[in-house]
């Protein structure tokens, strides 16, 4: 035996000895190390006198079940020493014939410690995930009867008072001064306006909420735009460029919505008396996805506004007929449906990038084509 003792006085793993009367007849320096005692501690002493309590512990019921049953056993083992601290321990248990038992051990209290944590951050992501889901989802409901009251409780009254004002301004106008025509027409100004924007929220909050993604030819989405727009384009002396774009999987109308809210807005801030160039690019992104750009030569935006400019009613020109500050917002929401992103680079004076990011998978033309044939 003292030949394997020497073999195991070499062994990084732990490794003792024990006699039928749970003595320790043989641990190497690694054992007596795991054990935080030494060596001559241990030897010839039972390991309820140098562990007292250890008859409790996992350990000591491995070391009788293979005493018992003859077989070898892997377990794990915690202990916990006279001064708290805890370590973990992979041991691997063999019976001799003699009625000796060899054990093996690892210390593995830095993977485990390492795995409990990744196990606690797991648990603790999913509480977070959870909890905003739910937050979402009430989040989702509130706006959900937003719209009900904006399309129901808000348009109808609305429609009403829009129509005895046009009633109003038709057959009292000329009974009217100067300061009650003055009035009268702020009312009007004011009623087309919150329809407007009523209009536009509504929008707002029924993008994504019922259609199913589809493959759709973003040069045919550009196209319709371009049919739209036409008059918009003529009267700006505006070019609108658009390179090769491919198919995305995604919802028509709402990138349709995307890209006439963009054009449309480079037509809208563009520079007074220059004819505007509108250019439209894309280009693949590293996960599959696809980077779109749309760029003017317009007004350009201060760098401070670029990332509240998609909050929904935020605007920069205060002139009431430029807009109502909610088409970025419409097109964040739209590129967010894509599982993508929407950012400004943009320099006054010169003109604006408007970058966006579409995340769902591009489908290459070939396999569109393929898809829709079948
Ligand atoms: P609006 O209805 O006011 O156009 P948007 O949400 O579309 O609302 O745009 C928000 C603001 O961002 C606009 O009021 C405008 O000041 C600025 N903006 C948007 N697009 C451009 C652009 N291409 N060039 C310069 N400014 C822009």
């Amino acid at each position: 035996m003292s030949v394997i003792y020497a073999v195991f006085d070499q062994l990084s793993d732990g490794v003792q000895v024990i006699d039928p009367e749970w003595r320790y007849v043989y641990v190497n320096d690694v054992v007596a190390e795991q054990g935080q005692t030494t060596r001559d501690a241990l030897l010839g002493r039972t390991m309820m006198e140098a562990y007292p309590g250890i008859e409790e512990t996992k350990m000591f019921a491995a070391l009788e079940e293979c005493r018992t049953t003859g077989q070898p056993i892997r377990t794990t083992n915690d202990f916990t020493f006279p001064d708290g601290s805890k370590r973990y321990f992979q041991l691997r248990v063999s019976p001799l014939r003699d009625g000796r038992l060899v054990v093996f051990s690892t210390d593995i209290t830095e993977e485990t410690a390492h795995r409990v944590l990744m196990e606690n951050d797991e648990a603790e992501l999913e509480r977070v995930v959870e909890k905003r889901t739910a937050q979402l989802s009430q989040q989702n409901r509130e706006l959900q009867q937003f719209t009900a009251v904006v399309s129901h409780d808000l348009r109808a009254p609305l429609r009403t008072i829009r129509s005895f004002v046009d009633l109003i301004h038709q057959d009292y106008a000329l009974g009217l001064d100067a300061r009650g025509r003055e009035y009268l027409g702020w009312i009007l100004e004011g009623t087309t306006r919150m329809q407007r924007v009523l209009e536009a929220l509504l929008i707002h909050s029924h993008i994504g909420s019922t259609r199913e993604a589809k493959v759709v030819d973003l040069n045919e989405t550009l196209l319709c735009v371009e049919r739209d727009l036409d008059f918009q384009l003529q009267d700006a002396d505006a070019t609108l460029t658009v390179r090769r774009l491919p198919e995305v999987c995604g919802y028509e109308d709402e990138l349709r919505l995307l890209f006439q809210n963009l054009v449309t807005n480079a037509l809208k801030y563009r520079k007074p008396g220059k004819p505007v160039r509108i250019e439209v690019d894309a280009k693949p992104t590293d996960d599959g996805g696809l980077h779109v750009m749309v760029r003017d030569d317009g007004q350009g935006i201060d760098g401070r506004y670029h990332g509240r400019i998609f909050n929904l009613f935020e605007r920069l020109h205060e002139d009431d007929a430029a807009g109502l500050g909610i088409g970025l917002a419409h097109c964040e929401k739209i590129v967010g449906l894509h599982s993508g992103r929407i950012w400004v680079e943009s320099t006054p004076g010169e003109g604006s990038t408007f970058h966006f990011t579409l995340g769902e998978p591009i489908r290459s033309a070939q396999a569109a084509t393929r898809a829709r044939s079948a």
